[in-house]
């Protein structure tokens, strides 16, 4: 396979190599090897990408949005064409299977296809005669140069949560990936120069912390969408507010399902297994404790048990494999810790998915499906986003306690609900202080025509990725009261 060496930057339509003097390994989760190396681009790169947004906004916000949305019909078509092979890079830098690649891209053009609505969707509102003879009307225009800073968990999709949006409003824009699976970008923008964007339209630096920083200190820059972990969303949303600029920063999750004992045993465990091991639980939404209600004890620790003891775990590249690698060999080492915190607070082990032996991937960073009982609900395994294949059961008597509980913690991404009672399924998408719910459902992971609403230490800001959040974050809004005598 092709994959781009070293890793470029992409700055008003053009490659380049950065400066950088910092290098990381780029390296395959599932084989140790290293693919290349990603510069940590300094604040100088970061400035010359701002400056080019700058430069072509003038004439982007100027050309119509239904021909500024031609490009994103044929970004559409070269994301189809091409979705094999942005798939295979996705697994080869991120570790998850070639199916959740592909699953990850579909979303991601998803987007595209909606955002090819913009004429409609950015329309604004007007009312003739406010008084005699008076007319008022909102405009929405875009809000200037943009930027994206992304985790490593979803190479492709995330990006496209908000670029799509951006550019179709009229917005220039810089991406920034996550430096740990930075090849996905690269083809990604391969197809975006195929488009004929103009120059400066979308523009892609790599790097690191000290890239982020100057993204966020940059006077062109005017609004930034963030998705990481919480202790960075809540860094970088303070940092971005104190520089006045519009930010909108998804964080970590800790997403809990309820099986009540009305449940349809087989199917409540598929889907929970397919939501705690996929992607190895390097997923937002994951769900990561699963509360049994009652009589739920009594089928489901097993129905779950049985299925993670069964999946076929080794390199996502493999036709059969269900589940890959966590990213790196620290992360493994990290979440083999907070098991083992488990354990020696009370912690049952049903499942222990420690110390695999995946022949011919013995540098690969792999731990299997890990199913704990008797978990204190207080305790490290209930309260921390584990972000590996890692599923802790808590029995309760009521869903008044697994609702509760669920409300009592700091998280707010998804929780979902596995029941066949409507009035149960009511009373939990009332009560459920949680901005992704699903019922029946293990992943609850909104469509592109809906927004991405987490919420709590899950989201910081108030408009969302996707959909009507997306046109409401990337334009503002100007107010015109006109009269004629
Ligand atoms: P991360 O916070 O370590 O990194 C995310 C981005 O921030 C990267 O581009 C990284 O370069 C940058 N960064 C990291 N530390 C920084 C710092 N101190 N200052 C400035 N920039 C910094 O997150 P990750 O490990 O790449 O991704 C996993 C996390 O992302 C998990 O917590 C997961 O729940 C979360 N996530 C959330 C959503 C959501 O929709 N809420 C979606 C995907 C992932």
């Amino acid at each position: 396979m092709n994959l781009q060496k070293p890793i470029l930057n992409y700055v008003n339509n053009t490659w380049h190599e950065s400066v950088a003097a910092d290098l990381l390994d780029v390296t395959n989760p599932a084989t140790g090897e290293i693919l290349t190396q990603v510069p940590l681009s300094p604040g100088d790169e970061v400035h010359q990408a701002a400056t080019a947004a700058a430069s072509a906004l003038d004439e982007w916000r100027r050309t119509p949005p239904v021909e500024r949305v031609q490009y994103l019909f044929k970004l559409k078509n070269l994301l189809e064409e091409n979705i094999d092979d942005i798939a295979q890079t996705i697994t080869m830098e991120c570790g998850k299977t070639l199916a959740e690649a592909k699953g990850e891209m579909r979303r991601a053009i998803e987007n595209v296809e909606v955002a090819c609505g913009i004429p409609t969707l950015m329309q604004g509102t007007n009312l003739e005669d406010i008084a005699t003879g008076i007319d008022e009307f909102m405009i929405r225009q875009p809000v200037g140069v943009c930027a994206v800073i992304a985790p490593f968990n979803f190479p492709g999709m995330i990006t496209f949560w908000f670029l799509p949006y951006a550019i179709a409003c009229g917005n220039t824009y810089i991406v920034k990936p996550s430096e740990k699976v930075p090849l996905t970008m690269q083809k990604i923008f391969q197809l975006l120069e195929q488009t004929g964007l103009p120059q400066g339209v979308v523009n892609l630096v790599n790097g690191g912390q000290k890239t982020v920083d100057a993204i966020l200190e940059h006077p062109e820059i005017r609004a930034i969408s963030f998705v990481g972990s919480t202790a960075t969303a809540k860094a970088i949303y303070a940092k971005a507010a104190a520089n006045g600029k519009r930010v909108q920063c998804q964080g970590g999750a800790k997403n809990p399902l309820i099986v009540l004992p009305d449940a349809d045993p087989q199917f409540t465990a598929n889907a929970t297994a397919d939501s705690a091991f996929g992607c190895a639980g390097q997923r937002c939404l994951a769900a990561s404790l699963a509360f049994a209600v009652g009589g739920a004890r009594n089928w489901f620790p097993k129905a779950i048990s049985d299925i993670a003891t069964d999946r076929v775990v080794g390199n996502g590249l493999e036709e059969d494999v269900q589940m890959g690698p966590v990213i790196t060999d620290e992360s493994r080492k990290r979440i083999e810790g907070i098991i083992q915190t488990g354990i020696d607070a009370g912690a049952r082990v049903l499942v222990d998915g420690r110390y695999p032996n995946i022949s011919g991937y013995e540098n690969g960073n792999f731990i299997r499906p890990t199913v704990l009982s008797n978990i204190d609900p207080q305790g490290e395994i209930a309260k921390t986003e584990i972000f590996g294949p890692v599923l802790g059961l808590i029995h309760v008597e009521t869903i008044d306690d697994a609702i509760s509980l669920i409300n009592s913690g700091s998280y707010g991404n998804m929780a979902c609900l596995f029941t066949s009672s409507g009035a149960s399924a009511r009373k939990f998408r009332y009560e459920a202080q949680i901005g992704n719910i699903g019922i029946n459902i293990g992943v609850a992971a909104p469509m592109a025509f809906f927004p991405f609403s987490g919420w709590k230490d899950s989201f910081f800001g108030d408009l969302h990725g996707q959909s009507w959040d997306a046109v409401d974050f990337f334009t503002q809004k100007k107010v015109v009261v006109e009269r004629w005598n």
